[in-house]
């Protein structure tokens, strides 16, 4: 039954002291005992008009209570609606209506009380190539896309189909055998994943699934949850339009993961992660005139992961932020030792670049050490444009507005989107290494090298060539007038300690 909450409460002890009192006025003063008894100082005092008239307001007080009562009984309607509105809103993804988190934890939790997570199988699906439509029919379609993903959904289930985080579904049914629940499986992947047609084109999403049953080892239904996810995992490390059913011996790649986020977790605590340098040279008068800073995590002593691991281990467990943060402010802190004509170039990672708060994050580190903003360089690669292309454009137009540069990271590995180049403030292009490695025997992609200078010349801005490891390599890259060079032939990343020594 629903709580009562407190406003009604009080408005209704209001109305019942208020009616209760008015009545009891107008009952004792309608006793006729009492009229008599007043009757007979009559003529001495004039009470019956007395009476009379408290007899009146009795009764037109206890009029004016009903009345009142009345409204506020359709006030109190109000407010109840509004609250289950609200309710309704923190339990619902606004775009598919869905349920969720929200709503499925606290489903979770009264189901792992009650015991009753046995008679649950999960599917924990994962829509992809949102990446693609964003960039062709823009934002707008990916959220129709999910709506239309929801509505395939809760026709194939009326029921029980939540709307997670990102591109995130889960759907509860009934427990059944492996067979079954593959069969459901591939009959949901097929469903979600026919063609979409959108604004006259015709798409093609993909799609994950991960599923897990309740079976005697595991009782709970989060940790079911925990299963479907790891299976999904699996499942995407296959590529598109996969479906896994999970297994014991993903448990292990299960606690591998818990362990290692732990760590991480531990690592950002204690703030053990570190950052080496690498030069940046200026082809032309072979002077270092900046470093790029990469982040190293030392697990155990001598064991390096490597950094693409955890940046996607801190962006899946929302540590991205602090991570951030405490980096640069590392980076800048140390950069404060070097000449002060060294840029300071530093990796921002896509999710980030969706976050419209980075901008004053950056800036309020910078204004804390003042550190000179035209001294920072800014990374971001072309896949974390397309992500959010609004809040990009806000954050990297902010920064360049206050004379940080920015760099576009990889360029030629992923869209190379000629457009972005005028649509985003850059003062610098990396070519990527995959270019580098290749560029000297293949000559179609020297004419790229070649192009790729000459057009960022025309749009005043730098080049920088990534990965250079080897002499001639670097000597046609001068040839060809690139501006900047970053290699292992020019110089290895190194700790801060090391750096005089390059
Ligand atoms: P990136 O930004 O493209 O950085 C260049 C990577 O190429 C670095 O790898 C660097 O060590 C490596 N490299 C440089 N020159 C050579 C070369 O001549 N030969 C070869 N084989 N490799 C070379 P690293 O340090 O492993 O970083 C990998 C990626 O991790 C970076 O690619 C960047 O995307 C990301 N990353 C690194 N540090 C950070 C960070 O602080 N924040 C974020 N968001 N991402 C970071
Ligand atoms: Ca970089
Ligand atoms: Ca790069």
């Amino acid at each position: 039954m629903r709580q009562k909450s407190v406003y009604e409460t009080r408005v209704y002890s209001i109305l019942i002291t208020g009616t209760m009192v008015f009545s009891f006025i107008y009952l004792l003063l309608i006793s006729l005992n009492a009229r008599k008894y007043f009757l007979s100082f009559h003529e001495k005092y004039n009470i019956d008009e007395v009476f009379f008239a408290l007899f009146i307001t009795g009764g037109l007080g206890l009029l004016y209570f009903l009345l009142q009562a009345n409204k506020m009984s359709k006030e109190i309607d109000h407010y109840v609606e509004e609250e289950k509105n609200l309710l309704w809103i923190s339990n619902h993804d606004p775009i598919t209506k869905l349920p969720n988190q929200k709503m499925l934890d606290s489903f979770v939790s009264s189901m792992d009380e009650e015991n009753g997570a046995h008679s649950y199988a999960v599917f924990s699906v994962e829509i992809n190539r949102f990446r693609h439509i964003n960039d062709l029919l823009g934002y707008d379609s990916r959220n129709d896309i999910m709506k239309l993903v929801a509505q395939r959904l809760t026709y194939l289930f009326a029921d029980n189909v939540y709307k997670l985080r990102g591109d995130d579904f889960l759907i509860l049914r009934s427990n059944n055998d492996r067979t079954e629940l593959l069969y459901l499986a591939r009959r949901i992947l097929k469903n979600i994943t026919a063609p979409i047609g959108i604004n006259g084109f015709i798409l093609n999403t993909a799609a994950n699934i991960g599923v897990a049953r309740c079976h005697e080892n595991v009782s709970s239904l989060s940790k079911v949850i925990q299963q479907s996810d790891c299976a999904l995992h699996e499942a995407k490390k296959l590529g598109r339009d996969q479906v896994k059913v999970f297994c014991p011996v993903m448990q292990e790649d299960l606690l591998k993961r818990a362990r290692f986020e732990l760590d991480f977790k531990a690592a950002l605590k204690n703030k053990a992660l570190s950052l080496h340098y690498q030069p940046l040279v200026d082809l032309q008068s072979n002077t270092i005139v900046g470093f790029e800073a990469l982040a190293r995590w030392e697990q155990a002593p001598g064991k390096f992961i490597p950094p693409l691991q955890f940046v996607a281990l801190a962006e899946e467990t929302g540590a991205i932020t602090e991570l951030t943060e405490q980096l640069l402010r590392q980076a800048c802190l140390d950069a404060l030792q070097w000449p002060s004509y060294t840029l300071l170039s530093f990796n921002i990672s896509p999710l980030q670049l969706s976050d419209k708060s980075l901008y004053f994050r950056i800036m309020r580190i910078l204004n804390e050490l003042s550190f000179p903003f035209d001294r920072l360089e800014i990374e971001v690669t072309e896949s974390a444009l397309f992500q959010d292309a609004m809040a990009a454009r806000f954050t990297l137009t902010k920064l360049s507005d206050e004379g940080i540069q920015i760099a576009l990271d990889d360029f030629g590995t992923g869209y190379s989107n000629l457009s972005q180049l005028c649509n985003f403030p850059f003062d610098k292009l990396k070519i990527d290494k995959s270019f580098i490695d290749t560029f000297l025997h293949n000559d179609k992609q020297d004419k790229i090298v070649r192009s790729l200078i000459s057009l960022a010349g025309a749009l005043d801005m730098k080049v920088t060539a990534e990965g250079i490891e080897h002499v001639n390599q670097l000597n046609r890259l001068k040839g060809l007038g690139c501006h900047i060079g970053q290699g292992y032939l020019l110089g290895k990343p190194a700790p801060q300690r090391d750096l005089q020594k390059i």
